[in-house]
C-alpha cells in the first residue's frame, strides 16, 4: 500500500465501536477508519499511557495507523494483547533495526514485466491494482514497496504486457488491495483482463472483506460472476476472532467462487496450535478453505512478529495431527528468485 497521508480524521464523529454498523456502506467505513492511536485505544478500552510505554514510533510517519471500525468492533474490550489490535497497533519495536531485514526482501523489483505487473511464477502474473489498503497491517511485507513507481490506476496500457504473453493463464489482482477500487474502476479492469483469451483464471487477493464485510455487495458479486473466467478469491484472515457472524454472513455472497485463505504466522497473534485449528474450522464454516500459512518475510520493522522455523514447523505438524488434510494450510516462505513459494518442512 502507499502510505498515503490519510485525509479522514475523527471529524466524522467517533461512533462507539461496539455498536453494530452493518447498515453503513463500505465507502463510508473507509472514510471513517480510525487513524489516531489514542482514539483506537479509547474505542477498545485500553489505557493509552500503559500500552504505549515507549515513544511514538518513527514508523508511524511513513506507515500511519489505519483501521476500519467494523474490525475494531471485533477486538476484545480492555485487552492490550488482543490479537486483532496487535496486527494494527504501531509499536516502538518497529523502529528497531534488525539484522537481515531489508526494504525489498523479496527482490520483487526484478520481476516487473510492465508498470504495476509482476511475473515471478510460471503461468501467473500479478497486477498491482492499487497501492492502497483498507487497513494498515504492521507486519506487512509490502510496506516499503515503491508503489508510486508502479501506479496501475492511471490507465490500462500496462495490461498490454498480459496480452502479449500467452503463457499467462492466471491473472492475480493484488496490491495494496484490489477491492479498494470503486466498482466502476474494478469493473473496467476486470473487463479488460477478462477479455484476454489465454487468461483462464482470475484471482483476487484481498483483506477488505475481513475488515469491512460490507464490501461484499451484490454489485461486486454480479461483476465477478459475469466474467468468462473462473474466479478465485483469496482472503487474508489471520485469527479466528476476525470471523464473526456478520463477517461470515457477508462471505456467503462469494460462495459461488473458489474461496481460499492465506494467513501470516505472527508471534503474539496466531502462533499457537489451538488458534490455528480454530481459524481453519471457522474458515471452513464460512465456506473458505485454508491455502497458505506464510512465514513472515524479513521486512524492516516487522522482526517482533517473527516466529522461528523450528516453532513454525512444530505448529504445522500439530495442525496435521489435529485437522483433516483439507483444512491444513501449506506452510510456505517466499524465497527470492524461487520458482514457487517454498514449502517449509524441516526444523531448519
Ligand atoms: C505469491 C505470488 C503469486 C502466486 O503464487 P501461488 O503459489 O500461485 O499462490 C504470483 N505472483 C507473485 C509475484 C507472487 O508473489
Ligand atoms: S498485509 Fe495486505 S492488507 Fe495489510 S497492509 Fe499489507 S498489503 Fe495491505
Amino acid at each position: 500500500m502507499i502510505p498515503v497521508k490519510s485525509t479522514s480524521t475523527t471529524e466524522v464523529g467517533p461512533a462507539p465501536s461496539h455498536v453494530p454498523r452493518e447498515g453503513q456502506s463500505w465507502r463510508r467505513e473507509l472514510l471513517e477508519a480510525v487513524t489516531d492511536v489514542d482514539e483506537l485505544l479509547r474505542l477498545v478500552g485500553v489505557d493509552p499511557v500503559a500500552s504505549r510505554k515507549q515513544e511514538e514510533p518513527v514508523a508511524l510517519r511513513d506507515f500511519p495507523l489505519r483501521v476500519p471500525r467494523p474490525y475494531v468492533a471485533r477486538m476484545r474490550w480492555g485487552d492490550p494483547d488482543d490479537p486483532l489490535l496487535r496486527q494494527v497497533l504501531p509499536t516502538a519495536q518497529e523502529s528497531q533495526p534488525a539484522v537481515g531485514y531489508g526494504l525489498d526482501p523479496l527482490a520483487e523489483a526484478d520481476a516487473v514485466i510492465g508498470s504495476g505487473i509482476l511475473k515471478k511464477y510460471d503461468g501467473r502474473a500479478l497486477v498491482i491494482a492499487t497501492g492502497s489498503c483498507a487497513v494498515h497491517c504492521r507486519y506487512c511485507f509490502r510496506r516499503h514497496f515503491p508503489y508510486a513507481d508502479h501506479r496501475q490506476n492511471q490507465g490500462f496500457e500496462s495490461l498490454a504486457a498480459l496480452r502479449r504473453d500467452s503463457t499467462i493463464r492466471e491473472v492475480i489482482l493484488s496490491g495494496g488491495d484490489p477491492l479498494m477500487l470503486t466498482d466502476a474502476h474494478l469493473g473496467r479492469l476486470l473487463a479488460e483482463v477478462g477479455s484476454i483469451d489465454h487468461v483462464t483464471r482470475i484471482r483476487i487477493h484481498t483483506r477488505v472483506p475481513v475488515v469491512i464485510p460490507q464490501r461484499v455487495t451484490p454489485a461486486l458479486t454480479a461483476m465477478l460472476a459475469s466474467l468468462p473466467q473462473r474466479v478465485v478469491v483469496v482472503l487474508h484472515f489471520n485469527h479466528p476472532n476476525e470471523i464473526d457472524r456478520h463477517c461470515a454472513a457477508s462471505l456467503t455472497g462469494l460462495h459461488r467462487f473458489t474461496l481460499l485463505n492465506q494467513s501470516v504466522l505472527l508471534r503474539g497473534v496466531n502462533d499457537d496450535a489451538d488458534t490455528l485449528v480454530k481459524l481453519s474450522e471457522r474458515l471452513f464454516g464460512a465456506g473458505v478453505l485454508p491455502y497458505y500459512l506464510h512465514m513472515p518475510d524479513a521486512v524492516a520493522g516487522t522482526a517482533h512478529f517473527d516466529v522461528c522455523q523450528r516453532r513454525a514447523v512444530a505448529l504445522h505438524r500439530e495442525l496435521l495431527a489435529r485437522l483433516p488434510g483439507y483444512l491444513v494450510p501449506r506452510l510456505v516462505r517466499e524465497v527470492p528468485g524461487g520458482t514457487a513459494k517454498e514449502l517449509v518442512v524441516s526444523d531448519g
